[in-house]
C-alpha cells in the first residue's frame, strides 16, 4: 500500500529535499504552508517536484488548523519541519519563534493524541539546543544548554516528543541534526551569504563581505544525506531520538577560507569582520557524535564541510551564470 506522509514546513530547504526523497520512495506526500497562495514554493520547482505533492495551508500554532489537516490526509507519517528556524532571527523573534516550534510541535502531538493516530512524528530538534559542546561531540543525554531563543524553543518541543511517546505511547521521535547546507539554503544564513559573496566578488562585483565572529566552529554536512536520515529514523519498529552529523567540527573562518579558495581567491582581501555584528550570545563549539545513528540507522555522512562548500559554489555559479536547472533562487 502507497504510504503517505505530510510534510510541515514543506516549502524549506529540508521540507524540498525530503519531499523528493519520498517521492522517489514511491510516498504519496502532502505538505503544509501557512499560505500556500503566497508562499514562493521555488525549491520544490528547482528540484521538479512542485506538481507531484499536494499542498495544504496550515497554521501550526493554531490547534483548529493543524486538526483539520491531519483529520484531511490522515498521514502514515507526519515530519514537522515548519517554525522559525534562524538562531540571530530569534533573538529579533523570540515570541514567534517559541510559537511556532513549541506550540506548533504541541499541537501536532494533541492532535495525533485526539484522533488517536497510528501514524508516526518526526520532529526536527536541533543541535543548538546543546549549547558549547567545547569540542566533545554530543549524543542524545548531552545536557541542553541552550544560548538563543531559538535553541530554547527547540529545547522544549523536544522534550514535548519525548513526554507524548513516554505518556501516550506515541510512534514520535526526535531528530537532533547539527548543520545541514545545500544551494537551497536562504540566503539568510551565513553559509549561503558567504558562498553568495564569494562568487559575486569572483564575478568582479568589488563588495566587502561583512561577517560577525569567524571563530565559532560548527559540524556541516549536506542537507540531502540528513533528510535521509529522517526517514530512517521513522523506519525504526521502536522510536528513539538521534544525534545527526558528522562528527567534524571546522571554524567559519575556515569555511570562508574554503569558499574563497574555490573561486581563486583569497578571504583576507575580500572579509572584514565587524563586532557589531556578533550575536548577543554564541556557541563556540558544536559537534555531535554520528556514532549511533551509524550503527542503528546505517546512516553515515559522506559529504563534509570542504565537500559542502565545494558544491555550494558549484551551483552558485552556475546560477549566477543563469544555467537551466541551477538551484538557488532568493526568497521572495
Ligand atoms: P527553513 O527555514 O528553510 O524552512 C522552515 C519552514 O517553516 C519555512 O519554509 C516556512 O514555511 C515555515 N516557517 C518559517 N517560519 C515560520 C513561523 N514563524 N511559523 C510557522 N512556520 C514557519 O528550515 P530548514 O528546512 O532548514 O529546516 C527544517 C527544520 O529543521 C526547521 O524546523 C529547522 O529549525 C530545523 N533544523 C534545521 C537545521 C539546518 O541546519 N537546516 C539544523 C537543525 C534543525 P512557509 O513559509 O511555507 O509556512
Amino acid at each position: 500500500m502507497t504510504k503517505r506522509a505530510l510534510i510541515t514546513g514543506i516549502s524549506g530547504q529540508d521540507g524540498a529535499y525530503l519531499a523528493k526523497s519520498l517521492l522517489a520512495k514511491g510516498y504519496e506526500v502532502h505538505g503544509t504552508s501557512r499560505d500556500r497562495e503566497t508562499t514562493n514554493f521555488w525549491r520544490l520547482e528547482r528540484l521538479g517536484v512542485r506538481g507531484n505533492v499536494t499542498i495544504h495551508s496550515m497554521s501550526i500554532t493554531e490547534l483548529h488548523s493543524v486538526l483539520h489537516v491531519l483529520k484531511l490526509v490522515q498521514p502514515d507519517e507526519v515530519y514537522n519541519l515548519a517554525g522559525q528556524s534562524s538562531v540571530s532571527l530569534s533573538f529579533e523573534q523570540p515570541l514567534e519563534t517559541m510559537t511556532s516550534n513549541v506550540i506548533g510541535t504541541l499541537n501536532l502531538l494533541e492532535s495525533m493524541r485526539f484522533f488517536g493516530s497510528r501514524g508516526r512524528l518526526y520532529n526536527a530538534a536541533s543541535s543548538e539546543s546543546f549549547g558549547d559542546v567545547g569540542g566533545v561531540p554530543a549524543v542524545i543525554g548531552t545536557p541542553f544548554a541552550p544560548r538563543s531563543p531559538y535553541a530554547v524553543a527547540k529545547a522544549t518541543a523536544f522534550w514535548e516528543v519525548a513526554n507524548y511517546r513516554e505518556a501516550y505511547g506515541l510512534h514520535a521521535c526526535s531528530g537532533v541534526l547539527f548543520n545541514h547546507e545545500s544551494p537551497l539554503r536562504s540566503p539568510r544564513f551565513v553559509t549561503r551569504k558567504i558562498v553568495a559573496a564569494a562568487c559575486r566578488i569572483a564575478a568582479g562585483s568589488g563588495e566587502t563581505l561583512h561577517l560577525g565572529n569567524i571563530d565559532v566552529q560548527r559540524d556541516w554536512g549536506w542537507a540531502e544525506e540528513y533528510v535521509e536520515a529522517m526517514w530512517r529514523m521513522m523506519q525504526q519498529p521502536e522510536p528513539r531520538d538521534y544525534v545527526i552529523a558528522t562528527g567534524v567540527q571546522s571554524s567559519l573562518r575556515d569555511f570562508v577560507r574554503e569558499a574563497f579558495a574555490c573561486v581563486g581567491l583569497d578571504w583576507q582581501d575580500h572579509v572584514h569582520t565587524d563586532p557589531a555584528l556578533f550575536r548577543p550570545s554564541d556557541i563556540a563549539s558544536s559537534v555531535g557524535d554520528p556514532r549511533v545513528a551509524h550503527e542503528e540507522l546505517g546512516w553515515k555522512a559522506t559529504m563534509f564541510m570542504p565537500d559542502v562548500v565545494r558544491e555550494m559554489v558549484r551551483h552558485e555559479q552556475a546560477m549566477l551564470a543563469g544555467e537551466e536547472g541551477a538551484p538557488g533562487m532568493p526568497e521572495s
